[in-house]
């Protein structure tokens, strides 16, 4: 009788910034199947999920990946049920309407790898601070990157487990890391951020080092915040084949800017300045190549004769990919070719 063991992995119900919880269930003779893994509850009490005298939350399976840095070993992600059956609140994946994976997302996840001694990313020493922002953005040297290890291990478990991680690079900062990856269908990207997510929590943690998903977690200070860009497109952004049918998916952004910042990470209005590559989280703009619009159109999209993807870089580091697509899916739907 082979033992698995299943890693399910759900959000939490914090404020406002929900965080990761897992527990390891126990499975004989398991077919490695997503159809096969058993919903499964836990203590909603200890997680804001739910009231003590009737604390039970459900976990309902929706994506399963080998894990490999255990031994006969996989990650479930879930997301969280009432007792009844019905979404819980703090489930922003069952707020996606994309039915039928039109939507694809390239999420590019910002995060600091953090000393929690110092209370400083990587690379800072106790006390002081490095030299300034210029030669770690793509950095080599003992200089200029800090955590290389902790990234390439992540790296290497992340395409393992199969998340389609399509690259990583050092960031702006000292410390601060990205990786990217790409989805088609808003649900599978959101599952897929999460547990990379997860899991360079739990390499970082065999190191005594922490990951920070804080947006802004060096204050006012000239270091540059994370973000988590959302790079998106459906059928019609796709084809679109003209300037004007690009601008007015850019254009129905304008009327709902609070709704998507509401949903865009807390403490965001920190790292939306409009320094360090942000547009401000008070105006609204589109342009090409422009890394300092809140809406980018890549200059593929030029050279593809306006056709392609969007990028909104406003989403902020510590943002739910699924409320972040699950608005955004909104806002296009209501364009019309
Ligand atoms: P930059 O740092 O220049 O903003 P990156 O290379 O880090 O860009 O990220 C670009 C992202 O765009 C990638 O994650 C990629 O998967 C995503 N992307 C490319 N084509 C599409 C598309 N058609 N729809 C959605 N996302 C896309
Ligand atoms: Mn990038
Ligand atoms: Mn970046
Ligand atoms: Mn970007």
């Amino acid at each position: 009788m082979a033992a698995s063991k299943l890693e399910y992995i759900w959000l939490d119900g914090y404020k406002p910034t929900q965080t990761l919880r897992s527990k390891t269930k126990i499975i004989h003779d398991f077919s490695g199947k997503l159809e096969d893994c058993p919903e499964w509850s836990f203590d909603g009490s200890s997680t804001q999920q739910a009231e003590g005298n009737s604390s039970d939350c459900l976990l309902k399976p929706v994506a399963i990946f080998p894990d490999p840095s255990r031994k006969d070993a996989f990650l479930v992600m879930t997301e969280v049920l009432n007792a009844d059956g019905t979404p819980h609140e703090s489930n922003g994946r069952a707020t996606i309407e994309d039915e039928t994976d039109e939507f694809w997302f390239g999420f590019e996840q910002e995060y600091f790898l953090w000393d929690h001694e110092t209370d400083k990313p990587l690379g800072f020493p106790d006390g002081g601070y490095p030299a300034p922002q210029g030669p770690y953005y793509c950095g080599v040297g003992a200089h200029a990157a800090f955590g290389r290890e902790i990234v390439e291990e992540h790296l290497d478990i992340c395409l393992e487990a199969g998340l389609n991680v399509e690259g990583i690079n050092a960031e702006v900062a000292a410390g601060q890391w990205e990786f990217q990856i790409f989805a088609k269908g808003a649900q599978s990207a959101g599952d897929q951020i999460w547990v990379a997510r997860y899991l360079i929590q739990r390499t970082a943690e065999a190191y005594g080092v922490g990951v920070n998903w804080h947006p802004k977690p060096l204050g006012n200070l000239d270091w540059n915040g994370s973000g988590m860009h959302a790079n998106f497109s459906n059928e019609l952004i796709r084809t679109a084949g003209s300037k004007e049918t690009i601008e007015k998916v850019c254009e129905a952004f304008r009327p709902v800017v609070d709704e998507h910042i509401a949903v865009y990470g807390a403490d965001n209005d920190q790292r939306l300045t409009g320094d360090h590559e942000t547009a401000s989280i008070n105006e609204f703009s589109y342009g090409v190549s422009d890394r300092g619009a809140s809406i980018r159109i890549p200059v593929y999209m030029v050279s593809h004769g306006w056709s392609g993807y969007l990028e909104d870089r406003r989403p902020a580091s510590n943002g739910d990919p699924y409320k972040i697509a699950a608005r955004i899916i909104k806002t296009v739907k209501t364009v019309k070719a």
